[in-house]
Parts: C-alpha cells; sequence; structure tokens
C-alpha cells in the first residue's frame, strides 16, 4: 500500500464518493446551462466545489458543457480526464440498494457510479490530494477535466476540446488496469441504394451489437426457409414468419458473434435477384473482419470489424448499418475511399455517420513506460503488459492521453448494471496507483 493513502485520507475520498453518488447524474432533458439536464448539471456544480475546497481553481464552462480543476503552475499541462454523467439507475427490482443512496456495507461501497466513473475519478483527485497533503509541490499544471456525456454522445468533452488549452499528456480512470495504449478507431456508416418491391425489411437494430434475431414475414417464405435449412442457419418458425437466429456480442468483437441479420440476407440473397443482396450474399458473407470485401486488414492492435447490423428495404430506399473498429495505424481515408468503390459495384453509396480517431501513444513513450512501471512496482504483477481495446474511452479524445485504470484485474465489472459496487480495498490499491503515477510525472 502507498504510503500516502492513510485512512485520513481514504475517509475523506469515500466521503465525497458517497456525496457524488448521492446526486443523480444520468442523462435528462436540456435546461438552461444544463445541456443534459439538472442532475449532470448539479454533479458538475458539486464536483467544482469540492475541487475549489481542495484549493484548485476551477472552471465550470458557462454554456454548462464541461468543467476543470487545475494546481501548479508553468506551461505543461498533465490532464485527467473522466466524467460525472452515469448510465440510468435501471430496472430497480434488480437492485438490492437504493442506486442513488450510497451504501457503504462490508467493505464495499454500493451506487450508481461508484465503478463508472465517480469511483475512479474520486480516487484520482484524492490521489492527488495525498500528494498535496505531504507537503509536495508539482512542477506543472495538473489539470482534472470533468466530462458530462461520456455515456451518450461525449458531446461536452467535444466543446471542452473546441473551447480550452490541449493536455500535454495525461490519463483518463475509466478503464481497466495495466493501461490501454491503442484504441482502434470507430467508424459508423450506413450504405444506400435504391429500393425494390419484391419483399421488405424492418429493423430497429443498435449499431454497435451484433444482431441475435432477424425477422422476415415477406414473400417467398417457404423458398426462404429452404434457403436457411440449406446453409445450416438456425430460424424459428412462426407460420407466417420466421425469426433468424445468431448471437449477440459487442460489435468490437463482431467476428465472435453471428449475425442474425447477414444470415437472413445470404437467404435471402437465394431466392430474390436484388443486387444489394449481392453484397451479403456473393461478397461480405459471415466474415466480420470485412476481409472478403477489402481484404486483409489488421496490424498490432488486431483485424479490422466489421459489423453489418441492420438492413433495411423498402420500395424507396435499401439502407445498411455498419460500424467498424478500424486498426490504429490504417489509413483512414483510403479505408473509406476503398469501401466506397468496393459497394459501388452493389448498387450502394457510402454515407458518413460518426468517426472517432484512435488511440495511440507509443510503448516507448515516457507516458506509458512510467505508469507501466508504476502499476507493476505497486502490484507486483511485473508481467503486466499495456493492452488494446476495440472499445473508446475519452483518452482518444486527447493527444498525448491512455486509459489507466481504475478496475484492478479481477475486480467483478459492475458498470452499467445493477447493484454497481466497488470494494474500498480496491479503491484503495487504486488510489496508490494514481498516487505513485501523479507523484512520477507531475511532481519533483
Ligand atoms: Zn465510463
Amino acid at each position: 500500500m502507498s504510503k500516502y493513502i492513510t485512512n485520513q485520507i481514504m475517509e475523506e475520498a469515500i466521503k465525497a464518493l458517497q456525496e457524488l453518488v448521492a446526486q443523480p447524474s444520468y442523462n435528462q432533458s436540456p435546461a438552461p446551462k444544463a445541456p443534459f439536464g439538472k442532475g449532470i448539471h448539479l454533479a458538475l456544480n458539486q464536483m467544482m466545489a469540492l475541487c475549489d475546497r481542495l484549493g484548485m481553481h476551477t472552471y465550470e464552462d458557462p454554456e454548462g458543457y464541461y468543467g476543470y480543476a487545475e494546481i501548479g503552475e508553468g506551461k505543461e499541462i498533465f490532464g485527467v480526464i473522466g466524467h460525472l454523467d452515469t448510465v440510468p439507475a435501471g430496472d430497480l427490482t434488480s437492485w438490492s440498494t437504493a442506486p442513488f443512496t450510497p451504501l457503504i456495507k462490508d467493505g464495499f461501497i454500493y451506487g450508481r457510479g461508484t465503478q463508472d466513473d465517480k469511483g475512479p475519478t474520486i480516487a484520482a483527485l484524492f490521489a492527488l490530494k495525498s500528494l498535496l497533503d505531504a507537503g509536495l509541490v508539482p512542477t506543472k499544471r495538473i489539470r482534472f477535466i470533468f466530462g458530462t456525456d461520456e455515456e451518450i454522445l461525449w458531446r461536452g468533452i467535444a466543446k471542452y476540446n473546441e473551447k480550452e488549452a490541449p493536455i500535454d499528456m495525461g490519463f483518463s480512470p475509466d478503464a481497466e488496469f495495466p493501461l490501454t495504449y491503442a484504441e482502434k478507431g470507430l467508424q459508423q456508416s450506413y450504405l444506400v441504394g435504391p429500393g425494390t418491391d419484391q419483399f421488405s425489411l424492418h429493423m430497429d437494430n443498435a449499431m454497435n451489437a451484433v444482431p441475435a434475431k432477424a425477422d422476415y414475414a415477406g414473400p417467398r417464405l417457404t423458398e426462404v426457409k429452404a434457403a436457411l435449412d440449406q446453409h445450416g442457419f438456425k430460424y424459428k418458425d412462426h407460420g407466417n414468419s420466421i425469426t433468424v437466429l445468431g448471437k449477440s456480442v459487442h460489435a468490437m468483437n463482431a467476428p465472435q458473434g453471428v449475425n442474425a441479420v447477414l444470415r437472413l440476407c445470404i437467404a435471402l440473397d437465394d431466392v430474390f435477384d436484388f443486387l444489394p443482396l449481392d453484397l451479403i450474399g456473393k461478397c461480405f458473407l459471415e466474415d466480420a473482419t470485412g476481409e472478403n470485401l477489402l481484404g486483409r486488414v489488421v496490424d498490432e492492435s488486431g483485424h479490422l470489424t466489421f459489423n453489418i447490423s441492420s438492413f433495411e428495404v423498402n420500395e424507396k430506399e435499401t439502407r445498411l448499418q455498419i460500424d467498424m473498429r478500424v486498426p490504429v495505424t490504417v489509413d483512414h481515408d483510403k479505408l473509406i475511399k476503398r469501401l466506397s468503390q468496393k459497394v459501388k459495384a452493389f448498387d450502394l453509396t457510402y454515407e458518413h455517420f460518426d468517426y472517432l480517431a484512435p488511440l495511440f501513444v507509443s510503448k516507448e513513450s515516457k507516458l506509458v513506460k512510467t505508469l507501466m512501471k508504476v502499476y507493476q512496482d505497486v502490484t507486483g504483477d511485473t508481467n503486466a503488459k499495456p493492452q488494446i481495446s476495440g472499445g473508446a474511452t475519452f483518452a482518444r479524445t486527447m493527444h498525448n492521453c491512455v486509459a489507466f485504470g481504475g478496475m484492478l484485474p479481477g475486480v467483478p465489472d459492475y458498470m452499467h448494471q445493477a447493484n454497481e459496487q466497488w470494494s474500498l480495498s480496491s479503491m484503495a490499491k487504486t488510489m496508490g496507483i494514481y498516487a505513485e503515477a501523479l507523484r512520477l510525472l507531475c511532481f519533483e
């Protein structure tokens, strides 16, 4: 255990976390100066007041999109990027405690946000306080940046980047230890083409998940069923309609799932003559690395993942939804050009929806080397290696920033779930790692 993380500092951190969890802060309808609703606004106010009390200089965006708190002097800024919004409580009957009445019991703190991301953010903040209490003096500006819209569209942190000074180095305490140095680029798009009167498909699927089901109730059902049988694809027969069955996984792991929409389209392509269907039935097939369409796209961060989550057709239009996780060193513009070219052969036009650039900080950088050494020294886990992720954290929104903790290996994942909880011993250990990291990177 770090010598800086005293019982006193733990008590203060736990109290601050309880107060913060007690302020519900999930996305609600906008109000003046509260673009993501009152709860998030009040949580931001509360955090600003807390940082004021810790002797930090605070700034709250007048429009209410973000806030930051800073201590230390100099040109250089070291950033710690967390978020104060949470997902809603969800089904209350699944909780054994009240989600916004934090409870300490048997060495755990319970409540929405204890793991994601109020707990880790408070842990990093009080790690800083522990160093200041010990009389250490920062050699640069240490800036805690508080996002307010991480769970939805990242509009808060986008505003920060539009209006404020960039950081020179930093970490985001919103993932797992040891450290994530590479997150794939995230491209969400549509492919759009002509409609048909032969059949229609309507779906309401999320972009970021492999669909586990695909319904069909149109013409030539017997032939479609025969095609499914021939491919060995499972489906439920409801008489006048069918549901093709797959296995849902997150889009970042698409090759490990079974995509029901692709399976339905492969069968439909055997029955109907419709060029956009050929994209799936004759080219893409079921390979969610996209290799059949784009060739092999791979680097040290892994394969391209290519999730087609819906294929909608009516008389006027065909529309596919796609979610691609692009390896960190791949030229994104070239890839999109290639995709646009390839789909033209199937009467489809590429349409951009959203793009998040990748995170990539060299494993040989001072930041990664220092944080990895701290993690190994504090935990004794000398085999730990920096990680690659298909997911997305705020780290990618900032220059020279990685995701670092706050969840230790083996800590059960309660993020976004009922009974969210974090063990106080894990919290203390996480604080010790953060204290040592900040000491080495930001103090004499
Ligand atoms: Zn989070």
